[in-house]
């Protein structure tokens, strides 16, 4: 009798193994590989899949994502990825395409599902009239840096979640389940958001790179000037005499730029017109507050409310 509870035992202990073996085997194959170009789209993933993705992100904040080397362990990422998740807009034009031929990888390539570029599903904005190379590092298909619209940055959400059931139906519920919690969450955020942001409603500030012009679209914050003298372009002593002339009188309410910007143009108009300078996240991990979009946006809009006059 205890020979055969024994037997019985050492079963059920053997099929119980067995099951947890192929459940785990199931889980860490049907996991779906994420190359984000940004920051803010790994997060985004990480949001819309929990752990049912494993996400690379391809650049931090203190890169700046228009001008990155495709360097040979990018492209073994992208070999390897299941699904591609980038700005687009031209923003990855000098860097992206490289990555995606060399790599080889037929599920991510341009009109695949396994290639999502965010601005294809929002009206992008500041959408040069003529494309004239004169007038700087324009980008034709629009202002790129969107993901400070938290509009637009649910729309493109929910489009991701869309996408991430085409490439992995089996786990369809899994995703709409976690989008429509983090659509409630975001939308109370944004209500906080914008309560707490009203006072910076027609301020005027000075930024480095037109990188800031979805969310001052949202906050009502003017843009009076860049210390880029054309996009794209370096700020130039030239270029930063002239802004000390123009703003000798009138300083605008902040001087801002971002991680992967350099602060010493900033801090010597700064001097000059005795405007403050902050330096804003842009991206996550672009401060050490701005760990998930959430936090991003919390600490973008307390940093300018905290050098308002
Ligand atoms: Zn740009």
């Amino acid at each position: 009798m205890a020979i055969i509870i024994n037997r019985k035992k050492k079963f059920i202990v053997a099929t119980l193994l067995i099951s947890l073996l192929i459940m785990y085997g199931f889980n860490a194959q049907a996991q779906i590989r994420v190359f984000a170009c940004e920051p803010e789209w790994g997060a985004l993933a990480t949001e819309l899949a929990g752990d049912r993705v494993n996400i690379f992100i391809a650049t931090t904040a203190q890169q700046d994502p228009h001008h990155i080397e495709a360097r040979p362990s990018l492209i073994a990422k992208m070999r390897r990825a299941d699904i591609v998740v980038c700005t687009g807009a031209e923003l990855e034009v000098g860097w992206l395409p490289l990555l995606l031929r060399t790599s080889g990888n037929k599920k991510v390539q341009v009109s695949q599902p396994g290639y999502f570029s965010a601005t294809n599903f929002i009206e992008t904005i500041e959408k040069p009239e003529r494309l004239d190379r004169s007038l700087g590092d324009v980008h034709a298909a629009g202002n790129p840096h969107a993901h400070l619209d938290p509009y637009r940055l649910l729309i493109i959400a929910e489009a991701l979640k869309n996408r991430f059931i085409k490439i992995d139906p089996q786990a369809a519920s899994h995703y709409q389940q976690h989008f429509d919690d983090f659509k409630q969450r975001w939308q109370t955020a944004v209500e906080q958001w914008e309560k707490q942001a009203s006072a910076l409603k027609n301020t005027q500030a000075i930024v480095f790179h037109r990188n800031w012009a979805y969310l001052f679209k949202w906050l009502g914050i003017q843009r009076v000037a860049e210390l880029e003298p054309i996009p794209g372009l370096p700020p130039s002593a030239k270029h930063l005499t002239k802004l000390k002339k123009q703003f000798a009188d009138t300083s605008p309410d902040f001087i801002v730029y971002g991680p992967h910007q350099r602060a010493k143009p900033a801090n010597w108009l700064s001097d000059q017109i005795n405007s403050p300078v902050i330096e804003l996240p842009f991206t996550v991990g672009g401060n050490k507050h701005a760990n998930n979009l959430f936090t991003l946006y919390d600490s973008t809009i307390e940093l300018l409310l905290s050098k308002l006059k």
